[in-house]
């Protein structure tokens, strides 16, 4: 999905990708080596960052493979300069396989540690704050940087693992809804003791609070967003009441439709009551600029658009309404007729009677 990075093949189900902004930071990392110390220190240095970024994914492929455990897929891990991101499916509502998952990666990371420190034979605890000592060989700096990524990651606050740890001990305690508030909060006045930590030094650590509390917020409302959804159906949610198009209507329809309801979505649907494309009130105004009435509609919409069953969780479509491309997917039956429409404003409005009525029980007879 993220766009300008480079697959670099694909394991297990998972495509490994590198975003170009990666490729931009060895090259800068292996310059400013060369520039200090030749090539010897540029070849040094950069071998040592291919090499850290070989354990940041394998800590990713540490979560995929837990998640995958519990039948969730990961289409893709994209390498940045900030680390690994993979893209889960979703992520498990049990708390104790979230926690699972949650610790699998930190896990990778404090295994391939442990086993590099018994191949240099030993580590002095004085080395450990010692990464750019390049007197240490490059195994000694890998184990202590695994080491690192294995602490640094279980900082409980989100983004990190360590806040969908706090978060799933939480959970296990007080139930979904409430683990999401309260693990935020901690994240975020973590976030805040950090700050002013740095404030008295460390500029950098300012910037890592700074991150944090954003994503903490963010996460929070992602994480709330899909609580509010939980036990909803695609049928529970979808547009009923809705006016498609005819494969064969012209433009001058297409306006009359739009005028006639207060639809923003319009299917468009074959003589079987099939869905083949979609108009969009957008595509409608964009078309009716260069073209007339007797324009065939059907050439201004949006094909490829994706239908679901309405037995399907809502919640796992979160991120597939969200994309601002995006408009709204089509509800089908078993013989792909439509049968409703999921919409963004569909899911507004369930998340607002959830807000309003947290027990409410979405209960609707397609
Ligand atoms: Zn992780």
């Amino acid at each position: 999905m993220m766009r300008w990075s480079i697959t670099m093949g694909s394991f297990a189900g998972t495509a490994v990708k590198i975003h170009i902004t990666f490729i931009l930071f060895l090259a800068w990392i292996a310059f400013s080596a060369w520039s200090r110390g030749g090539p010897a220190a540029a070849l040094d240095s950069t071998l040592f960052i291919v090499l850290l970024f070989v354990c940041v994914v394998l800590h990713e492929f540490g979560h995929i493979t837990a998640a995958r455990r519990y039948g969730i897929a990961t289409p893709e891990v994209t390498l940045l300069p900030i680390g690994g991101v993979a893209s889960l499916q979703r992520l498990p509502s049990d708390p104790a396989q979230e926690l699972v998952v949650a610790l699998a990666g930190p896990a990778v990371n404090l295994v391939i540690g442990l086993v590099l420190i018994a191949l240099v034979g030993s580590i002095h605890p004085d080395e450990l704050t010692q990464i750019d000592n390049p007197n240490l060989s490059l195994v000694g700096r890998l184990a202590i940087a695994n080491l690192f990524l294995a602490v640094f990651n279980l900082i409980p606050a989100f983004p990190m693992d360590g806040g969908r740890v706090l978060h799933a001990l939480v959970a296990m305690r007080v139930g979904g809804p409430r683990a999401t508030a309260i693990a935020a909060r901690i994240g975020q006045a973590l976030a805040f003791g950090l700050g002013f930590l740095g404030l008295f030094g460390n500029p950098l650590l300012v910037f890592i609070a700074i991150f944090v509390y954003i994503a903490a917020a963010a996460e929070a409302q992602m994480s709330a967003a899909h609580e509010a959804l939980i036990g909803v159906s695609v049928g529970d949610a979808m547009e009923t009441r809705f006016t498609p198009l005819s494969i064969e209507a012209n433009l001058g329809q297409a306006v009359d439709a739009l005028l006639a309801t207060a639809q923003q979505e319009f299917p468009v649907v074959d003589a079987f009551m099939k869905p083949v494309g979609l108009l969009t009130r957008e595509d409608i105004l964009k078309a009716v600029r260069e073209h007339g009435r007797e324009d065939p509609a059907a050439r201004f919409m949006r094909s490829g658009v994706e239908s679901v069953r309405a037995a399907a969780p809502v919640a796992s479509l979160i991120e597939r309404l969200q994309d601002p491309k995006g408009a709204g997917l089509y509800v089908t039956d078993a013989a792909g007729k439509i049968i409703g429409l999921l919409t963004r404003q569909a899911l507004g409005e369930v998340m607002m009677i959830r807000a309003a009525r947290p027990d409410w029980r979405f209960d609707r007879k397609a």
